[in-house]
Parts: structure tokens; sequence; C-alpha cells
């Protein structure tokens, strides 16, 4: 059985939940693949303090001293002394490493892509080391030299064919030992400059090494007992899910669940290994089991929301013909590298709405009106609006389409509390119901929503 374990920020964030870390790898029956993230918290304050030191800020002088302390902390309590010198002195280095860069950007003042990425990439750097120095019987493993990227559009993204080569080369089968990787980090195929896979990007990181290696399961080791039937922290209510399908948690997670960084799904999904969430703070408790299997089909199972939302609306004649307005918005869209979320059916009669990202908004107006330019000048097209600051909320659920009346019942619902459906998504998806609503009142929304799906 060959299982890949994933541990987050929160689960390497102190030497207490190391410890569980320790406990839970050294009670496998056989080796693994280990894939952590970096302690709790480095990576945004990494980010803080490479900004502030490129407005020419010394205040990187006693963050290093902060950041140092911790390690080396950790190294003290966790590595055994035959150890500690070698993983010591590793980390020193990176650590010294670390504080070069930052003294270089109070020099230059500016920061550029390039140099962010490589301030980040230590926190992986450093606590990949610690982890396997903590492990008895590890090896530890350089993603950089394993996960490669190509730029797409302004992002990083994994070439999948060499990376999945690259990890097959690096681990070996059968394991003999476990098998320790920073997750999140990676290198340009063609620079080799250090890159990354996005925030939160160790979950796939731990996806990219099960598929290539055709693991059994791949264990996501988390802050919570499982994915939950809502964001804990805005429903405190919420249940666990103990059993989902694939396609359900890619849903959840694109329309916002945190619980798995989205792109970390389809590659496991496409191969069929499992995924389990699980807590690193509770590990007995059952977790979430993620497969193919589709358990209770025809209910909702979760909903998420997803905020930072632009609609771009158009108005006119040409959005009775659906299919045409449909596949020349999106290709616009495909080709500037926009990735819409949802179309949807506005509550203003003749017109068509699409949302994306807000950050894509302007640029994807800025297309929109120029695809459709001979359509605004004769008429058929009368507006082409953006509207900012909305959110997304998606009640999930694989044939939710059996369940009858649920998106004009969470119109009538969020209606009723005067929360304004902007928009809703109902029946293109037999997976999801869609509905945009503003950011401020998605709180409200996501509260109404949950009781109505899954009433107590
Ligand atoms: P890690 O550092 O382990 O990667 P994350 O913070 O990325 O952890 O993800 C776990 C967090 O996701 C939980 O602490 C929880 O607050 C949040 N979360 C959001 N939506 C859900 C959900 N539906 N189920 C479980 N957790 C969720
Ligand atoms: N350390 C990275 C982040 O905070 C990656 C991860 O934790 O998955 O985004
Ligand atoms: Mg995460």
């Amino acid at each position: 059985m060959l299982k890949v374990l994933k541990f987050g920020g929160t689960s390497v964030g102190t030497i207490d939940s190391l410890r569980n870390v320790k406990n839970i790898v050294e009670s496998l029956e056989s080796p693994a693949i280990v894939v952590v993230s970096a302690l709790g918290g480095l990576t945004d304050r990494l980010i803080a303090t490479a900004k502030s030191a490129s407005e020419g800020k010394e205040d990187y002088v006693d963050e290093m001293k902060i950041i140092r302390k911790r390690h080396y902390d950790i190294i003290e309590a966790l590595i055994p002394d035959d150890r500690r010198d070698g993983v010591l002195s590793i980390v020193n280095s990176l650590l010294d490493m670390l504080e070069e860069r930052y003294k270089g950007l109070t020099l230059i003042r500016i920061l550029p892509e390039r140099t962010l990425a490589e301030v980040v990439s230590f926190g992986e750097r450093m606590s990949s080391v610690i982890v396997a120095g903590m492990l008895e019987n590890a090896t530890h493993h350089d993603s950089l030299g394993i996960i490669k990227t190509e730029k797409w559009f302004n992002r990083n993204i994994a070439d999948r064919a060499l990376t999945d080569s690259l990890i097959r080369e690096e681990f070996k089968l059968p394991l003999m030992r476990h098998a320790v990787a920073g997750g999140f980090i990676s290198t340009d195929k063609d620079t080799g400059e250090i890159t990354n896979l996005g925030r939160g990007g160790s979950d796939y990181t731990a996806a990219l090494i099960a598929a290539a290696l055709d693991a059994d399961l791949l264990e996501i080791w988390t802050d919570v007992d499982g994915f939950l039937t809502a964001d804990p922290r805005v429903i405190g209510d919420a249940a666990i899910i103990p059993e989902m399908s694939f396609i359900e948690s890619m849903e959840l997670c694109s329309f916002g669940a945190k619980v798995i960084y989205p792109p970390t799904i389809y590659p496991v999904f496409h191969k069929n290994i499992p995924i389990k969430i699980l807590n690193t703070f509770n590990p007995a408790a059952p977790g979430t089991y993620i497969s193919d299997n589709v358990p209770d089909k025809g209910k909702p199972r979760g909903v998420s929301s997803l905020n930072n939302t632009s609609m771009i609306t158009m108005c006119g004649p040409l959005t009775s013909n659906v299919a045409e307005i449909n596949s020349r918005a999106y290709n616009a869209m495909a080709r500037n590298g926009i990735s819409v979320f949802l179309v949807a059916q506005p509550s203003v009669e003749k017109s068509f709405s699409i949302a994306m990202p807000q950050m894509d908004g302007e640029k994807a107006l800025k297309q929109l009106r120029l695809e459709f330019s001979p359509e605004i000048q004769n008429g058929e097209l009368t507006a082409i609006d953006k509207t900012d600051d909305l959110s997304v909320i998606a009640v999930v659920g694989e044939g939710i389409k059996q369940v009858k009346k649920l998106g004009p019942d969470i119109v009538k619902e969020l209606q009723g509390a005067s929360v304004d459906v902007k928009a809703i998504s109902d029946g293109a998806s037999d997976t999801t119901i869609a509905v945009v609503v503003s950011s401020a009142k998605v709180k409200e929304g996501l509260t109404l929503i949950h009781s109505l799906c899954f009433p107590k």
C-alpha cells in the first residue's frame, strides 16, 4: 500500500503539532511519501517582509531573528542528537541565503516576481529538511529538482509530463524508507528559476506525486476533522461529510472551500486514487473519504462561497441566441487565459452574464467589448457592463437536479431575507447550483442556504 501524506502549515506549525506528525508517520505499516508545507503562517510573513524590504525598510533584521528562533527551537526539540548538527547546518545556510535576499531587496527597492518566488521557497525548503530529520528512517527529496512549471499567460502551471517522469526517477519503488519533500515549490522547466504552484499549492504537489507513482491513497492532513458541509469559520454548526465524490470535492473547492487547493483533485481523480481528509490534531477521527463513488446521489453535499468575483452582463436582442453568445464569450475568455466560474441567468430579462475572478474583470470587459463590437454598433447588444465586489455561493451534490425546486427555493429564501440574488445558475450543471450575491451579504446568504439544505 503506497500512501502520500500531505501535512499543511498548521500541522507543521509548532513542536506539539510536529510531534503528532511524527507519530502519524511512524505508526504507518509501510514506507510512505510525506509532503509538507512551510511552518504555519510563515509564507504570509515571508511575503510581507519581502514587500517591506523592497520599500527600503529594515524590519527584515528583526523578522529574521524571529524566523531563526522558531526554526532553531523546533530543531532543538525534535531532531535527535545524531542528526541535529546536519539539519542545523542546512537550515542555517538557507536562513543566511534568505537574509541576503532581504538585504538585496532593501538596496534594489523593487520586488521582482522571481525574487518573491525565491523568498517564499525557503519556507518549504526548511520545513522539509526538518521533518525528514525528525522522522526515523527518512530521506529528504528536493522538490525544486522534481516539480517543473511552465508559463501560461502570467501564471506558472505544472508541466505534467516532465514532472511525472522526474517524480518516477526520484522516488524508486518499492520505497525502503519514508521520503519527505516540500510542497508548493518548483522550478521553471526552461530557465530553472524558482517558481511555485500558487498559494495552498502543497496539496497539489502531493497529488502530482501520488498520480505519477500510482499511489493507493492521498491523505491530506490538516486542522479540521474532515470536509465539512460549509466553511466552519462561517457556519459554526457545519457537519463532517463522511464520504463524497471527486466531482463534488472539485466543485466545492473551485467555489472556495479552502480545505483542498482546487487543481489537486484532477490528477488523482484521473488515476482514481482516493483522497482522505484527516485531522493532525485528532488522528482518530474518521475524516472524509473522496473517491469515484457517489453516496446518496441527488442530495446537496455541501455549500461553499467565493469572494472577489466580477460579473459582466450583456443586454440586447443577441442575448436570446444563447448558443452564439455563450461560445463567443467563452472563447474570448479562453484566448486570454481568463477562467469563467459560471454562466448565469440574471434577474434582468434579455441579458446574459458571466462571472470571473475580480482581478480578471477589467481585462474580461475589454475583451468582450472588442469581441462584440459589431453587435454593439448595430444595436444587437445595447450594453456590456461589469459589477464588482460580488460573491458566488455554490450548492454542490451530484444529481442535484433531482432535488425539486431547489433553485427557486434558494432564491425565495434569499429574497425573503433581503439578500438580493444578482444571478443564478440552475440547471446548467447536474452537480452545482450557484447564486451571485453582493459580497456584503455573503455570510447571511451562506447561512440561509446552509440551513435550507441541511435542516437540523
Ligand atoms: P492547511 O494549512 O492544512 O493546508 P488550510 O487552511 O489550507 O489548511 O485548509 C484547512 C481550512 O479550510 C480549515 O481550517 C477550514 O477553516 C477551511 N475550510 C473552508 N471550507 C471548509 C470546508 N468545507 N470543510 C473543511 N474546512 C474548510
Ligand atoms: N506554504 C504555502 C502557502 O502558505 C503552500 C501551502 O501551504 O500549501 O500558501
Ligand atoms: Mg491548504
